[in-house]
């Protein structure tokens, strides 16, 4: 009998059984794909359309029509709870949805516990993730721009603060209006988990652009127009980013399912449930017990082949396969001037062959997935 599967976000854990959902609708199940976007944007290249080296539409998946195409179902909203008992999920829009399978790739979220303001929108103030954030940020930043100097802080020590802080560099200085005095405020240490050449190469980067890395301690809160340091010191800023570390979505702990202490739902090698051996997930949104997993995309997109085997697997009662992290992984900075820090390893260099080496890599990803809508 034809059973009904649920993926609950399309991001980039899912890719591949979104670009098969025909495989399963031929041997007649349904499927059904619930995301508060008909888009799906990559975080790797998201920087690069901040600083429009790239186009929203060149980085971003069509979810919905590759859904649709194939004889699957999509509904914009957005999963707040689950009950897994029931085998049902409660909508942000009010509504229920039940499952026979189900699968979370909803990734994580930037808190916004450091906003401090009664305002229920902070003006100027804005969060890394979700990605399409970042036009709104570009938008505003040019109109800054127009208007004359102005201050942009960053709140967060890690890569992706130093790929934005480079990439808003370059927006401004490619649209000819007045370009901004940028801070980036790290912590005690700027990309502190990563060896001594790597952040140097990035440091310098910045800093001969004239971005300051500030190590002075850690940002206790941000208001409009205002950022403290925990040390009681404040910096006036027009604008404000925060990317600082994130967090697997809260729908799992709201609903008191077995997590990590992360939050992320908890899953054995096979990518599902221990408890519910008919909930699975991938991506930044689980917490793999084996090993917890670094929340980079990396490992979202090796999950894809194991979560496609395993999702129609369960619908057909045959055997599952174990996910398999595999070694290290590389990365490759874009820091905004054509140039990037490539890091796999013990080998790391700099300059525009790691840039080079790192946009062939994310555009050939983008026409792969792209080419199945
Ligand atoms: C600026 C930036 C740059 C980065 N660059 C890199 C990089 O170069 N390489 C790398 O490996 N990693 C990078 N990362 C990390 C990367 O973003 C994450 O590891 C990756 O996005 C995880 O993918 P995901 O599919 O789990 O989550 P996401 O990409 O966050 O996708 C989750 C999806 O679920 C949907 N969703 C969310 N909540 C719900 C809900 N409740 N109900 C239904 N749908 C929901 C969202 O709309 C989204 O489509 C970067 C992160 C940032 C912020």
């Amino acid at each position: 009998m034809g059973r009904h599967l649920v993926l609950v976000g399309g991001g980039h854990a899912h890719m591949l059984t979104l670009a098969n959902v025909h495989r399963f609708v031929q041997k007649g199940h349904r499927i059904t794909l619930i995301g508060p976007s008909e888009h799906h944007y990559y975080s790797g290249m998201g920087p690069g359309m901040l600083g429009r080296t790239y186009a929203p539409e060149e980085i971003r998946f069509q979810t919905r029509r590759l859904v649709e195409k194939q004889g699957g179902t999509f509904i914009l909203d957005t999963v707040t709870s689950i009950d897994p008992d029931k085998k049902s999920l409660k909508l942000k829009s009010g509504a229920e949805q039940s499952y026979d399978l189900v699968s979370f790739n909803v990734g994580s979220y930037v808190p916004r516990e450091l906003i401090q303001t009664d305002q229920a929108e902070a003006p100027d103030i804005y969060q890394v993730k979700p990605i399409e954030n970042l036009l709104a940020v570009q938008k505003r930043l040019l109109e800054l721009g127009a208007e004359g100097e102005f201050r942009v802080g960053i709140v967060g020590g890690g890569p992706s603060t130093a790929e934005i802080s480079g990439n808003i560099h370059r927006l401004l200085r490619n649209s000819g209006r007045c370009r901004p005095q940028i801070q980036l405020f790290a912590g005690l240490k700027f990309m502190a988990r990563f060896p001594r050449q790597v952040r140097r190469k990035v440091i310098d980067s910045l800093e001969k652009r004239g971005i300051e890395v500030l190590e002075e301690g850690y940002v206790r809160a941000v208001e409009p127009g205002r950022l403290i340091l925990e040390s009681g010191y404040h910096y006036q800023q027009d604008l404000i980013l925060l990317a600082p570390g994130i967090r697997p979505s809260p729908i799992f702990r709201a609903s008191s399912l077995p997590t990590g202490p992360d939050g992320g739902l908890r899953v054995n090698d096979f990518l599902h449930s221990p408890d519910y051996p008919d909930m699975f997930g991938g991506g930044d949104c689980i917490y793999f017990q084996k090993r917890p997993l670094d929340k980079v995309g990396v490992y979202a997109v090796r999950q894809n082949p194991v979560l496609l085997h395993n999702l129609l697997a369960r619908c057909e009662d045959e055997d599952l396969i174990p996910f398999d992290p595999g070694g290290d992984y590389l990365l490759i900075f874009n820091l905004g001037d054509g140039t990037g820090v490539f890091r796999k390893k013990d080998i790391v260099f700099n300059g525009r062959l790691a840039f080079f080496i790192k946009d062939r890599l994310d555009r050939r990803f983008m026409k792969k997935f792209q080419a199945f809508e």
